[in-house]
């Protein structure tokens, strides 16, 4: 039995396929400006057992869309087998397709697969090690993905950074079997209802993804934020921020966006539900989750 969290956005249902979870110890090593009074002011959040004075949790996840006509995989995590410096990254081993599975989908039923941007864990299990080899996980989805990432990470600087394993194993692959579809950097309504906005500053290529369906809306924001507190604190960026002028910015626009709109908020790091609801309250907002 699914005993994850699921949705409905109109016609559309959305599951969660959880990957692992991971602790931040102390809160500062993921949101450096963290001050633990400010959590008290938080609609309850101190409440949240994976949130204390001494760490806070994060979730990698994907977001399983289901049509009555297409299966859409939001964001791959870091999968599995996968060589990475950080330790919480390294050479894993997580039942994800299983639990793909009990969500009621196999490699050969996803149709698209889209990413936010291409970071560690939104692109892992886009491929999977087959004789030696990475291979498409979903051999018959159509991948999209922000064509600034893939520029980027084939730019002379991309190429001497540290993390370019991550474009070789996880994103090379797909292009190279003709999967890809690159995302530009505008408003693009990539599917019927499934639309990638520009809100970059987390990375150079961050996107988010709105869904509409019969007048019902939700927004993946992939990592523009990843803590809820980030929801009372939009000044507040992750140590993962590469632009943070411009993560601040399309942070504060998406919250303005998703609070006016009343639009589901699924987010791509948070625990508990991991998706909720985003209200003004006086010059700022608060969060509940779903
Ligand atoms: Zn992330």
């Amino acid at each position: 039995m699914n005993t994850e969290p699921h949705h409905r956005v109109g016609a559309i249902k959305i599951q969660r396929i959880l990957e692992t979870q991971i602790d931040f110890s102390p809160p500062a090593s993921l949101l450096p400006d963290w001050d633990d009074g400010a959590l008290l002011g938080m609609n309850g959040l101190h409440h949240n057992p994976r949130t204390t004075t001494q760490s806070v949790g994060t979730s990698v996840h994907s977001w399983l869309l289901t049509t009555d006509t297409r299966t859409i995989l939001v964001d791959t995590g870091i999968g599995n087998h996968k060589k990475r410096a950080a330790p919480v990254f390294d050479n894993l081993s997580n039942p994800y397709l299983e639990r793909l599975e009990i969500a009621g989908q196999t490699r050969q039923t996803i149709d698209f697969v889209l990413m936010t941007h291409i970071h560690s864990d939104h692109v892992g299990w886009n491929t999977i090690l087959s004789n030696d080899r990475w291979v498409p996980t979903f051999p018959k989805a159509k991948y999209f993905l922000p064509r600034v990432g893939r520029d980027d990470f084939e730019s002379e600087a991309g190429r001497a950074r540290p993390n370019h394993a991550i474009y070789i194993d996880s994103v090379a692959p797909i292009l190279e079997a003709n999967l890809a579809e690159l995302v530009e950097p505008t408003i693009s309504e990539v599917l019927p209802g499934i639309t990638y906005i520009p809100t970059p500053g987390h990375s150079v290529d961050h996107m988010s993804i709105l869904i509409e369906s019969n007048g019902e809306k939700a927004i993946i924001a992939g990592d523009i934020l990843h803590h809820p507190a980030q929801v009372y604190r939009p000044e507040w960026n992750s140590v993962f921020c590469a632009l943070p002028e411009q993560a601040r910015a399309s942070r504060l626009r998406v919250l303005e966006q998703v609070a006016d709109s009343g639009a589901l908020y699924l987010s791509s790091h948070m625990t508990e539900t991991s998706a909720g609801r985003v209200r003004r309250e006086g010059n700022g907002f608060i969060w509940r989750f779903e």
